[in-house]
């Protein structure tokens, strides 16, 4: 596929007039905002028949500078919001913007019956364990012994794992990879809108006003290495403290249930 200039991908698949974005300065978010753009463009996404459908949350902002059709919803349920969408329109490509936070704990049941359902949506989750938007807080994905505005002396529970989680549920593909490996993250995104079937892409982002700050990563660039030091790609490899997985980890073929229910409904229309 074709790297296509950044130029290019703002006059083709952003709202420039809705720029400059509202993300402060050093966030990743624009990284993985970038990286679906790229997957769009290169993928040819058609923007009459791709809409976009995000949640509330600092990534969630996302959908105002996408030019595509565009779908803001309430925290939780950008998920539940998409499923009734493809249900109504299984013609149309649906791909749903959401944070950690938005998956991983208001919307994790959505998250749980859209991967069983293995219903035709690509989940593009930005993970960067706090809540940015109401001040850094602890979320689901929180690694443990983190500081946040909640957990002043070391967050006590252990992290939630989205993708093991969508993975058991019943997704037909999910895959990692961070803002620091952006071509690994823009072909993993693009081969979860190709995919039949529920698709799962979980971005792993940083936030370095809240996050980063309370835990002395004192630069955003000392995040994104972060991100690089502790990813890793084997699949065969141990993980040590902190490590987690990236690239395609899960990928099989199962039926989908906007074809399954359609098929349903026309044959009890027939009989
Ligand atoms: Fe990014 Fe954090 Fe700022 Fe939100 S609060 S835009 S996640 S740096």
């Amino acid at each position: 596929m074709r790297a296509i200039p950044t130029d290019e991908i703002l006059d083709s698949h952003f709202r420039t007039r809705a720029l400059p974005h509202i993300w402060c300065p050093g966030c990743s978010h624009g990284i993985v905002t970038r990286a679906l753009a790229q997957a769009l463009a290169q993928g040819g996404a058609d923007k009459d028949r791709t809409v976009l459908v995000s949640g509330i949350g600092c990534s969630s902002r996302a959908t105002g500078y996408l030019d595509f059709y565009t779908v803001h919803t309430t925290h939780g349920r950008a998920l539940a919001v998409a499923t009734g969408l493809k249900l109504a329109r299984p013609e149309l490509s649906v791909v749903v913007i959401s944070g950690d936070g938005d998956t991983g704990a208001i919307g994790t049941s959505h998250l749980v019956h859209a991967a069983r359902r293995n219903i035709d949506l690509t989940l593009v989750c930005y993970v960067n364990g706090t809540y940015g938007m109401t001040g850094g807080q602890g979320a689901p994905t929180t690694p443990c012994g983190d500081i946040t505005s909640t957990s002043p002396f070391g967050h006590l529970e252990r992290p939630l794992d989205l993708c093991a989680l969508a993975q058991a549920a019943g997704a037909s593909f999910v895959a990692r990879a961070t803002a620091w490996h952006f071509d690994l993250l823009v072909r993993l995104i693009a081969r979860g809108i190709e995919k039949k079937g529920f698709a799962m892409v979980e971005a792993v982002s940083s936030c370095p006003v809240y996050a980063g700050r309370l835990n002395e990563q004192d630069t955003p660039a000392q995040m994104l290495f972060a991100m690089r030091d502790h990813a890793v790609a084997d699949p065969g490899a141990p993980l040590g403290p902190g490590q987690f997985r990236i690239g395609a980890l899960w990928d099989v073929e199962a039926p989908e249930y906007a074809d399954t229910y359609r098929q349903h409904a026309t044959g009890r229309t027939e009989r």
